[in-house]
């Protein structure tokens, strides 16, 4: 019996570190903590993506290499 307590002690245990480890991850990015990379719009479809992962021509930027192609879509949304 005082086996078994211990075991549910034990999992009680770890279900509350993983909430704790899991609540750390979810939290929203503080303020002080760098943003890596900035953000570009894709000047064709408008998304938003890495600008690492962007492609630039002509002072726009592209999500992909067909998007840089086609060039700037209809601004009217
Ligand atoms: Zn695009």
């Amino acid at each position: 019996m005082v086996r078994l307590l211990f075991w549910i002690a034990l999992i009680a245990a770890a279900v509350w570190f993983w909430r704790k480890f899991k609540r750390s991850i979810s939290t929203p990015r503080s303020s002080n903590e760098p943003i890596s990379t900035p953000m570009v719009r894709c000047a064709h479809c408008g998304v938003h993506l890495p600008q690492d992962r962007a492609l630039s021509l002509s002072q726009h930027w592209y999500c992909s290499q067909t998007h840089l192609e086609q060039g700037p879509g209809s601004q009217d949304h």
